[in-house]
């Protein structure tokens, strides 16, 4: 495998990357260097969230750029401004003693402040394509010597509906250019816009692992949305030390969940396209220090964020596609370090969630939530540690005189246990937390199924087997124990079949209950 050295980037570049500590290039950072720094060609390349796109461009380019051009000699369009951000500064990063310049531009900031640095005669403007136009309309930036054109992130930009803008800011680039496109998925649109309007290009793809997470664990948790909130509690509270991003579907889950948190005290925020950028660069800023361990986000506004070696990414909904269950997930399990993904869904969403398994070909397995007692166990370990902490850290503060003050009337147990009595309440007792209701698949992978009709209805063995196989797809033989009765009848099948069609009869028609559902157990214990 060849290192940064066999790339053909120069000395300046290679101590550069040994201070950022990058020991090796990417897959497709091997691919692209070489391609750029000695080709011709435009470029179209595909590699997923997360694999250093940023450096498979910007290295090369820099390599190329002459030092006191007159003209701004590329420009890089990211989807959002917190990408736009991120790029810059990952370039200015790569660019060593280079005299070149490079500024981002975006909504948001003062477009005062962005034109002052603009006269300033830049190399490399990193914008949204919305405000990139606003600078061309209003001649604050010219593009037409441009060398280089970027489309960072194509997908994303395409999905937020830029496709109109990208074209128009083309018009104003110069023929004689090279374009490059990148992107974590290949949707026909991208193909499209590629052919249209690139000259010929090289296709790079990294299709190794190409949907799929290696480093991550992937799990999911059936429940009900009523249960969700505590579900999640749970999983942080198991944590010795949980950092990780939440994502929720609306800006309006955002704020909920993330206000939640903040009501029981979790060090969390909510990051969503509607807050101001000062507010959001303020949040992700305390999250990357861990001042948050906890973000609350939707897709969009997390898109592309870089925050490294996150323990979870929790997908509090499902996600609308495989694709951005994959950019989820990318953010966990990165260099290395092994990750958790955990899904929560809804029994509905059960189809959701095998597209998804089906589409990235990995297992998401079905797992149980952390039980109560474990999750104060965990809380009791850590209020010691932390206590111990102080204890080793603190210096003898007015605390110390009142502490003497109480012991003299009071036995050292005693009054220890009032004071965490005093700041935990109920948060250490069983009988505080709310049950949560779960399904587990059962030891043997099967689930007995109770259908609402029977031989009355005309219903016979061999009907209800061709219906189960014609719905699930599955074969007669994998059918076990069926029992027709006169007005009902049951049937076992393997989990993921039975889901299907629980799935499948979930709503019932007006008056009359869903024709299948989970055979009730028989009741051998009281509740
Ligand atoms: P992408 O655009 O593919 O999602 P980025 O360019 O944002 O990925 O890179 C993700 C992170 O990986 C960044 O923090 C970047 O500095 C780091 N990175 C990039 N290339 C390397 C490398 N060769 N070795 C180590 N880290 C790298
Ligand atoms: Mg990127």
């Amino acid at each position: 495998m060849k290192s940064f050295e066999e790339l053909g980037l120069s000395e300046g570049t290679l101590s550069v990357l040994k201070k950022k500590g990058f020991e090796e290039p990417s897959p497709i950072q091997r691919k692209t260097i070489p391609a750029i720094l000695d080709g011709e060609k435009d470029i179209v390349a595909q590699a997923q969230t997360g694999t250093g796109k940023t450096a498979a461009f910007g290295l090369p380019m820099l390599e190329l750029m002459p030092e006191k051009s007159k003209n701004v000699q590329a420009l890089i369009l990211a989807p959002t401004r917190e990408l736009a951000i991120q790029v810059a500064e990952e370039i200015h990063s790569l660019k060593g003693k280079r005299k070149l310049s490079i500024v981002p531009i975006y909504g948001g900031q003062s477009i005062e402040i962005q034109l002052r640095s603009l006269r300033k005669g830049i190399d490399i403007v990193v914008g949204t394509p919305g405000r990139v136009i606003d600078h061309l309309k209003r001649k604050t930036l010219k593009i037409d010597n441009l060398s280089y054109l970027v489309l960072d992130e194509a997908d994303e930009m395409l999905n937020m509906g830029f496709l109109d803008d990208v074209r128009e800011i083309m018009e104003y680039t110069p023929e004689e250019k090279r374009t490059m496109l990148f992107s974590a998925t290949m949707p026909a649109a991208i193909i499209q816009l590629a052919k249209k309007y690139m000259r010929e290009y090289d296709v790079i793809k990294i299709t190794k692992d190409q949907l799929t997470v290696s480093q991550t664990d992937q799990i999911y948790f059936e429940v009900s949305a009523a249960d969700r909130f505590e579900a999640l509690c749970r999983i942080i509270d198991i944590e010795e030390s949980f950092y990780g991003l939440v994502f929720c579907r609306t800006k309006l889950d955002v704020d909920k969940v993330s206000n939640h948190l903040m009501e029981r005290g979790y060090d969390a925020d909510g990051l969503h396209g509607d807050m101001s950028q000062s507010q959001r660069e303020k949040i992700l800023g305390k999250f990357k220090k861990r001042l948050l361990n906890i973000l609350v986000a939707t897709d969009v506004a997390a898109r592309g964020i870089d925050v490294q070696d996150l323990t979870h990414v929790i997908n509090y909904a499902l996600p609308q596609d495989p694709e951005s269950y994959v950019h989820r997930i990318g953010r966990t399990g990165r260099a290395g370090k092994e990750g958790i993904a955990i899904t929560f869904i809804s029994s509905k969403e059960y189809r959701g969630l095998q597209l998804i398994q089906k589409k990235t070909k990995t297992d998401i397995r079905k797992a149980k939530l952390p039980n109560v007692k474990d999750v104060i166990k965990t809380k009791k370990r850590r209020i010691k540690t932390v206590l111990q902490d102080i204890v080793a850290s603190t210096p003898r503060s007015e605390y110390f005189i009142m502490s003497e003050e109480l012991l003299e009337s009071n036995n050292p147990e005693e009054i220890l246990a009032a004071l965490l009595q005093y700041s935990f309440q109920d948060e250490l007792n069983e009988t505080s937390y709310t049950e949560i209701e779960e399904r587990v698949v059962d030891s043997k992978g099967k689930t007995r199924l109770f259908v609402a009709k029977g031989k009355k209805d005309n219903l016979t063995r061999k009907k209800l087997e061709e219906f189960i196989v014609s719905k699930c797809n599955i074969s007669a033989g994998k059918i076990r124990d069926l029992e027709i009765m006169d007005s009902f009848s049951f049937v076992t099948l393997p989990f993921n079949e039975a889901e299907m069609l629980l799935s499948l009869f979930k709503k019932g028609k007006k008056g009359v209950g869903p024709l299948i559902t989970r055979a009730k157990k028989k009741a051998s214990k009281k509740r």
